[in-house]
């Protein structure tokens, strides 16, 4: 099947913003980094045994330095980002991407250093065994560290608080490196363009840092909820709904928050990120959550009238990034659906049609515990939807392919949520097809 623009008088100009804008600050930056560097060597000369190994040496941990002030400023949390980073949920897959190549980049600026030292006829071990004669021991010390690290950051069994604390280590250690390069002997230090542009790209990841990991729950978007009612859907299912002590929050349906709820004393200090499963437009917030863990599961202990704090809203897989496409398809597998209630609700009182073919997927059909509200619902939506409840035991499972029959035309747009193997098959079997991956938006549900 061939792919068409969207049929609209609009033009798609928006859908630039959450698939390139990013791509366009960290290339930019990676850019200025590279240019300023190069200014920088022609000004004090590129003599001596800068070549082959020592100049590139640079470049690579200057490029480090600034994808790892990025991967810090992409999840601040800062709501004002959420349109160039294209919501919070991309943050963290840009983070993921940013924090792996400052990471290798790292690791080749010490292999180049090593090469270097052999160049001009030193040990290797200069560079990699602390203690050695002549060896710094500390920045050898740093980077073992931030290597372990790293390499912690993918062990997913980890408890996640545990995870958390660990990882903002690495955060602190890259930006004291930053600090500690722009004061050695080096272009940084001779060169006052390139030591100013290293000082903003400092001073924006500990901006971003501090404000994440220490401010945010004094100083974010927080509000004041209390718990109506805790409703069991069945299927290890839980509704929470709560109500506004005296601001609500506004959001967009399909976003989400963090949730603190200092009254279940072994989880006050956490904060747990949940789909918004109801409409802006009620007064009261609903979370449809899935119980998993120790959190998930606390939550049967929340009683009417206790306290919630709501950090919000974040993230961009909302409608408003397809305005252009009068065709969508969401798809939402087990909790994943969880966006796509908002939505629905929502469409009660939109006053914007669409047409929208809606997949709810789940194992089995005790497992599609929101089957009977959506089948209420969507008869009386703004758009025209065609609902399916997909059960995986019985038919298999759905397929991109499928779905493009369905819907016949082939100027839709695509919104997937569900778990992080499921989004990424189905969203490989679009692009395959031949979708433009700026149809695409998709949430995993998770940030490990
Ligand atoms: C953007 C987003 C939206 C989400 N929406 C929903 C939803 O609508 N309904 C729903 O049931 N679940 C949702 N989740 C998942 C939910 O946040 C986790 O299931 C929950 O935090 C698990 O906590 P736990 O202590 O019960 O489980 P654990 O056993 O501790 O953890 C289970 C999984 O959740 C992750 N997790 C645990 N604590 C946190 C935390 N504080 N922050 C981020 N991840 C954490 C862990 O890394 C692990 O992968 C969403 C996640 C994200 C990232």
């Amino acid at each position: 099947m061939s792919v068409t623009s969207p049929s609209s008088d609009t033009p798609p100009s928006d859908l630039l913003t959450r698939t390139q804008k990013p791509w366009l600050l960290i290339g930019g930056c990676l850019v200025v980094t590279t240019v300023l560097w190069m200014i920088g060597r022609f000004s004090i000369g590129f003599g001596g045994t800068l070549w082959p190994w020592l100049a590139p040496s640079q470049v690579v941990m200057l490029w480090s330095f600034t994808c790892a002030a990025l991967a810090i400023v992409v999840v601040s949390r800062a709501q004002a980002l959420e349109p160039l980073i294209g919501g919070l949920d991309n943050g963290v897959r840009l983070h993921k991407r940013l924090g792996l190549a400052a990471m290798l980049l790292m690791g080749l600026h010490v292999v180049l250093l090593c090469l270097h030292a052999i160049q001009v006829g030193d040990s290797a071990a200069i560079m990699l065994v602390p203690f050695w004669p002549g060896a710094r021991t500390i920045d050898i010390a740093v980077f073992y560290l931030l290597a372990g690290l790293g390499v912690l950051a993918y062990v997913k069994r980890m408890r996640h608080e545990l995870w958390l604390n660990l990882h903002r280590m690495i955060g602190v250690l890259f930006l004291l490196g930053t600090a500690h390069a722009s004061i050695e002997p080096g272009t940084i230090k001779f060169f006052e363009p390139l030591r100013t542009w290293i000082v903003i790209l400092l001073l924006s990841g500990t901006l971003a840092w501090t404000y994440r990991v220490l401010l945010f729950r004094s100083f974010g978007p927080r509000f004041l909820y209390t718990v109506q009612r805790v409703v069991q859907r069945g299927s290890g299912v839980v509704d929470l709904e709560l109500r506004p002590r005296d601001r609500r929050m506004m959001y967009q349906p399909g976003t989400f928050a963090f949730l603190r709820t200092p009254t279940l004393a072994d989880h006050s200090a956490e904060l747990h990120p949940f789909s918004i499963s109801g409409s802006p437009v009620k007064r009261d917030l609903r979370f449809s959550i899935r119980q998993v863990g120790d959190f998930t599961k606390a939550v049967n202990g929340l009683t009417p009238g206790d306290e919630v704090e709501v950090f919000g809203s974040f993230g961009g897989f909302t409608q408003s990034h397809f305005a252009p496409y009068r065709r969508m398809v969401w798809i939402g597998a087990g909790i994943g659906i969880t966006p796509f209630l908002g939505m629905l609700e929502f469409e009660q009182s939109n006053d914007d049609f669409r047409r929208i073919w809606f997949y709810y997927i789940t194992r089995t059909p005790e497992d599609a515990v929101y089957d009977e509200e959506i089948r209420e619902r969507f008869l009386e939506a703004d758009s025209y939807i065609d609902y399916v409840q997909w059960t995986t035991a019985d038919r298999g499972r759905l397929s991109a392919k499928q779905i493009m029959e369905d819907v016949e035309l082939d100027d839709f747009a695509v919104m997937l949520c569900g778990s992080t193997p499921f989004v990424d098959d189905l969203v490989k079997q679009f692009l395959d097809l031949g979708v433009p991956p700026e149809r695409i938006i998709y949430e995993h549900l998770q940030f490990r």
